[in-house]
């Protein structure tokens, strides 16, 4: 398993290269494994690792021999994920966001243990999540998966330096005024619409060509997952 998964990072790599010369879509979120060829995508479970809040057992089920399990460090660094996530808080599903918290700041310990960064699902609890990243002040990038937002919110995360990923639905204001060096494109759950789809339309509202939106994906990509210092 340890193999395989480096094995697909060694060819995410070598498809990565071909960046400038075609055009690949990166999808940052799915729970799907892509079938064409001219996508790389961070596949949730395959790519990364994490508990989602809507999973994060509540106490009394612990108690009845229910628990999270967390993966070794060294497990993490070997097994060639790429970033820890999806993980957060989300105030209409799941557990008490006091549960929730628990677990999400377990996930940002193994974030800055093992020098990955984070991907984050946050519905109704953004407040409670800057709040934490104020008081931990983590050296790992962060970003923010499925933004919905008003540009008000964004504007929030953008200031306490997260990259923003935004799906198929958004916040058409918001989506224009993202800065380029922290916008990040997916498809999450949902199957309806591709990730070319959602480049062709995003990038329609910024007014630029996909293959410039595409050009500025993977530099995003590398700034993300490689730790090169955020350009803003
Ligand atoms: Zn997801």
């Amino acid at each position: 398993m340890a193999n395989a998964a480096r094995g697909d990072c060694h060819r995410r790599t070598r498809r990565l290269k071909g960046l400038y010369t075609k055009m690949i879509y990166i999808d940052f979120h799915t729970h799907q494994v892509p079938v064409s060829q001219d996508v790389v995508a961070v596949v949730a479970g395959r790519d990364t690792w994490g508990v989602h809040p809507w999973d994060s057992l509540p106490q009394p089920l612990q108690g009845r021999g229910e628990r999270l399990s967390f993966p070794s460090e060294k497990d993490l660094v070997e097994g060639g994920f790429l970033a820890i996530g999806e993980c957060g808080l989300d105030a209409l599903r799941g557990p008490s966001l006091e549960r929730q918290e628990e677990v999400f700041v377990q996930h940002i310990a193994l974030s800055e243990k093992t020098g990955k960064p984070l991907i984050i699902h946050c519905v109704k609890a953004l407040d409670r999540l800057l709040r934490l990243r104020k008081a931990l002040r983590p050296s790992m990038p962060w970003m923010l998966h499925g933004f919905r937002g008003k540009p008000q919110q964004l504007r929030s995360l953008l200031d306490a330096g997260l990259f923003v990923s935004f799906g198929h639905s958004h916040n058409a204001e918001s989506i224009r005024l993202c800065p380029a060096e922290r916008l990040m494109l997916e498809t999450d759950d949902q199957t309806e619409h591709t990730i070319a789809e959602i480049y062709n339309n995003v990038a329609e509202k910024r007014g630029l060509d996909v293959a410039a939106l595409c050009k500025v994906m993977a530099e995003n990509y590398r700034a993300f997952f490689q730790k090169v210092p955020l350009l803003a």
